[in-house]
């Protein structure tokens, strides 16, 4: 019998370095039924991020056009560049019933839980800052200004960690992922999740 009734929104947040990427990747891996929502972004994509994968890469025009012809759930300017959340994918992802995470920054977090108040939030926290630092430093993708615009980003973003439903910390990976499969498996079973279960029960 699947316990499952219906797919959870789910929106995850993490400062730059948190490790939310490698997070997500062991997510998906370990449970199928969990779908991420790809993103369209105005960033030039990093070395070895792939258009249609990572995010949906397009120039200004493009995105201000979508803007205008309401195809976003929510999106941001963050930093220099436009972040967004394609409507009608996240629609079709939940209409299938499985949990779709959005990989998304603070402000766009508060906007989808104004649209979603059943969204489940969950805010990814470094283990320190010194060590969040050292991160930014090895991935050596950006130039030290871009990591100190990051790191000041960052100490902002841990502020409004408490507008969050749940915090994880990743020190370890694999710790980090078994918390959020928990928290994932405990709003499954919650009474409005299991209604339909409980009908089936019921009437067997
Ligand atoms: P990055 O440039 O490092 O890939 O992403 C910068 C920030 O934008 C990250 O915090 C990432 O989670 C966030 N982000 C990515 N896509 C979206 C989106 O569609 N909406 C919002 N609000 N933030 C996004």
């Amino acid at each position: 019998m699947d316990l499952m009734d219906k797919g959870l929104l789910v929106v995850l947040s993490a400062p730059a370095g948190c490790g939310k990427d490698t997070v997500l990747a062991e997510l998906k891996k370990q449970d199928e039924n969990i779908k991420q929502s790809i993103s369209m972004t105005t960033r030039l994509p990093r070395e070895g991020e792939q258009n249609g994968v990572d995010y949906y890469f397009t120039t200004v025009e493009d995105f201000e056009k979508n803007i205008k012809e309401n195809g976003f759930l929510e999106y941001v300017k963050y930093g220099v560049n436009y972040y967004g959340t394609p409507k009608k994918a996240i629609e079709e992802m939940l209409d299938t019933g499985k949990s779709v995470v959005l990989k998304i920054e603070v402000e766009g977090a508060g906007n989808v839980r104004k649209l979603y108040p059943e969204a489940i939030s969950i805010f990814i926290m470094p283990p320190s800052l010194s060590e969040l630092s050292r991160r930014l430093k090895n991935r050596g993708t950006e130039t030290e200004e871009d990591i100190n615009r990051r790191l000041k980003i960052a100490e902002t973003e841990i502020q409004r960690a408490k507008e969050y439903k749940y915090i994880v910390i990743n020190d370890d990976v694999q710790t980090c992922v078994n918390d959020i499969l928990a928290i994932l498996k405990a709003e499954h079973l919650k009474y409005d999740n299991m209604k339909n279960t409980i009908n089936e029960i019921i009437n067997n």
